[in-house]
């Protein structure tokens, strides 16, 4: 299956009654969740949705009209859109575009899949840099890779978030390598 990078918008996030980030839904299941009042609609999409009987605008962000309870989940899973996310779609030795996933230290030399060894790069750096590590290469890391903590996680797994959902996402930049 190709990898192909969520636009932007294709979706609406879904909070708890408390607003606390659970999911992200199409803007058609977002929709129907507010015309059967189970969640009310908390920022505005682009263009209207139009049914039958109803017209509303497309729903970027609702929020639950009862709590959900949600089990906690201690860890993020490690897929290659994961890690996408967590880098921000970057490189994390040029910063330019990112279109693969690199093992810090080489796999071929026994470096774990992790998320503590995975970072997002892009094609020409992962293709130079081939089973050394960046110390050898004399490079340096933009950030130290690390598992992704914190609620934005539950629905950024899988997409570029929109902007508009920042207000109820904790989104920060990874933290610089010392
Ligand atoms: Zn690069």
């Amino acid at each position: 299956m190709p990898d192909i990078r969520p636009t932007v918008g294709s979706g609406a996030l879904v909070l708890n009654a408390t607003y606390e980030p659970l999911c992200v839904v199409s803007v058609r299941r977002a929709a129907i969740l507010v015309l059967s009042a189970k969640a009310v609609c908390v920022a505005d999409g682009d263009g209207i949705l139009h049914s039958a009987r109803n017209a509303l605008p497309v729903p970027s962000v609702v929020r639950l009209t009862r709590f959900v309870r949600v089990p906690y989940r201690t860890h993020v899973g490690l897929s290659r859109r994961a890690i996408f996310a967590r880098d921000g779609w970057r490189c994390a030795y040029c910063r330019g575009p990112a279109e693969t996933i690199d093992h810090v230290f080489p796999r071929s030399r026994g470096g774990r899949h992790a998320w503590e060894n995975v970072v997002a790069a892009c094609a020409r750096c992962n293709h130079t840099k081939g089973d050394k590590t960046p110390a050898e290469m004399g490079w340096r890391l933009h950030a130290l890779p690390a598992a992704p903590k914190g609620t934005a996680w539950r629905v950024l797994g899988h997409r570029a978030p929109d902007p508009r959902w920042a207000d109820w996402l904790d989104l920060r930049e990874p933290e610089a390598a010392a």
